[in-house]
């Protein structure tokens, strides 16, 4: 039985010398060497001190983004 022609992948021949997953990838990619990329969601967290929470807008969580704009502007504009 043929293996597939990629370095280290042991499954069987499907097409063009390749399995499966690797001529899916060489129809989709033209390479079937090529593995796409994931995509890193890149998450920061709150700049305030002991907040472990996600920044949502200038390095802030929503409520220290708050509270931050607070204490920089002196009030809250609600307009
Ligand atoms: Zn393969
Ligand atoms: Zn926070």
């Amino acid at each position: 039985m043929n293996h597939c022609l990629i370095e280290n992948c042991t499954k069987p021949v499907k097409a063009k010398n390749l399995c499966a997953m690797h001529h899916q990838r060489l129809l989709r990619h033209g390479d079937p060497n090529i593995v796409r990329p994931k995509r890193v969601k890149k998450m920061t967290s709150c700049a305030w001190i002991n907040c472990g929470k996600a920044a949502m807008a200038k390095g802030y969580c929503s409520k220290h983004y708050y509270i931050q704009r607070v204490l920089t502007n002196g009030k809250v504009d609600v307009t």
